[in-house]
């Protein structure tokens, strides 16, 4: 396998989700939902307004009553009851009277207008009910009630399958009368660090060790995609400890994504393990960074078959190719409709920028808007594209697209950019 040339990245992609389907559907309250995916359309099972409601506090009345109501000239109206929200008004309004409403509250029989309590004589925010009103202004038939159904009709599609949940849809789903949605398995990934070097993020170093970052940023990474994460630690450069992890991982997740150890170095040991724990599928696509990743696939000892990605060991590939690749993949297990879920907008390089031939190359930069041309933003370079350079990293908004065929661009070139700073489904 390592005499076969990179795959290009469509490619090498198309191969990781050939034959990936959504996980199973289960069904979680509503507020638990958040990220989810539904696997069914959404109805909703109740109409909003129920029913005709003030918008104002005030005093529900027929507009009739009140034509040519001014502050010099008020219409009395008799009071008659009141309409709270939560409560229905047991008072019609007929010729010459009026219900107090509160914001929310049913609009009572008889009324087709609220005179909001400001365009009236009354006392504001007294709890005891006036005997009547001096109306001080007219009101068209209408003014301030919000009509039933003006927002949701029982039966309206409110979401659907493939849509993942956002705080806003959540709302209108449980305002949709639904108290459970039914959503995919949120993809379970197991993350593995592999390297002598490395130990925990905080503790003092030793001679010759780094921070693991990887299984921070990997986690972080798989959180922010709709998956759970389970923790596999750090195995050292010993083929038998990467297998343990990664049988671990196959044993309790969807994807094992390991680390470090992809390369050609004497100590990387995580293909020959996938080959045990599983089977290599593929290795080394035609990107920078990231070009020595691998792919594999495992059956857990319950049957369901697992995907293995090793990824490249240096900070930046790792993370960029698990948003390449990782990413997409968790996307289509948790069931969106878009795998990548990504925008990529046209922008202009404010430096020039040279890269290995024959590899997309993915530099780390920084958008900005270019105020002569709105359609078109300035796109900085956040720093060194070396792929250890987290810094640089940690400033970017997006990665910048450099085609394979070419080697170098001139200071002004316009390239695509991945915004991976948001999503776009
Ligand atoms: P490797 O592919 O294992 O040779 O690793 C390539 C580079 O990435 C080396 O400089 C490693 O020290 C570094 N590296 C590997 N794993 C991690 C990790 N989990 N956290 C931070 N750096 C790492
Ligand atoms: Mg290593």
């Amino acid at each position: 396998m390592s005499g076969q040339a990179p795959l290009r990245l469509e490619v090498a992609r198309e191969r990781m989700l050939a034959g990936l389907q959504p996980l199973a559907a289960e069904a979680v309250a509503v507020g638990e939902a958040l990220g989810r995916v539904l696997a069914e359309d959404a109805m909703a099972r109740v109409t909003l307004p129920p029913w005709d409601n003030s918008a104002m506090d005030g005093y529900a009345v027929r507009a009739a009553d009140v034509v040519g109501a001014s502050p010099g000239t008020p219409v009395r109206l008799r009071v008659v009851g009141e309409s709270a929200a939560g409560h229905a008004p047991t008072e019609r309004v007929l010729a010459g009277t009026a219900v107090r409403v509160l914001t929310g509250a049913m609009l009572p029989d008889g009324a087709d207008a609220v005179v909001p309590v400001e365009d009236t004589d009354a006392r504001q925010g007294v709890a005891d009910l006036p005997a009547d009103v001096g109306i001080q202004r007219a009101v068209e038939p209408g003014a301030h009630v919000r009509r039933r159904a003006s927002d949701l009709l029982e039966g309206d599609r409110l979401a659907q399958v493939g849509q993942r949940l956002t705080p806003a849809s959540m709302a209108v789903l449980a305002a949709g009368g639904l108290g459970t949605l039914v959503v995919h398995r949120r993809p379970r990934v197991a993350i593995l660090g592999t390297g002598d070097e490395l130990v925990p993020p905080g503790e003092p170093l030793g001679p010759a060790q780094i921070p693991d970052s990887n299984s921070i940023a990997m986690a972080a990474l798989a959180r922010a995609a709709g998956a759970e994460v389970l923790g596999l630690g750090v195995a050292k450069d010993r083929r038998d400890e990467v297998i343990e992890r990664l049988q671990a991982g196959i044993a309790g997740a969807d994807l094992v994504v390991a680390s470090g150890g992809v390369s050609v170095g004497a100590h990387d040991e995580v293909k020959e393990a996938f080959d045990v724990v599983g089977r290599m599928d593929l290795w080394r696509v035609a990107i920078q960074p990231g070009k020595p990743l691998a792919f594999g696939r495992a059956t857990a000892p319950d049957g369901r078959a697992v995907l293995l990605f090793g990824l490249p060991g240096n900070p930046v590939s790792s993370f960029v190719t698990f948003e390449l690749f990782v990413r997409p993949v968790i996307r289509r297990l948790a069931g969106h409709a878009d795998p990548v879920g990504r925008r990529i907008v046209r922008a202009r390089l404010a430096e020039p920028v040279t890269k290995s031939a024959g590899r997309r190359a993915f530099l780390r930069v920084r958008l900005r808007p270019y105020p002569r041309d709105p359609s078109v933003a300035i796109a900085e370079l956040a720093g060194g594209q070396g792929s250890h350079v987290l810094s640089a990293l940690a400033r970017s908004n997006g990665l910048a697209i450099i085609p394979e065929e070419v080697d170098a661009l001139p200071a002004g070139s316009v390239v695509d950019v991945l915004r991976i700073d948001e999503e776009s489904s």
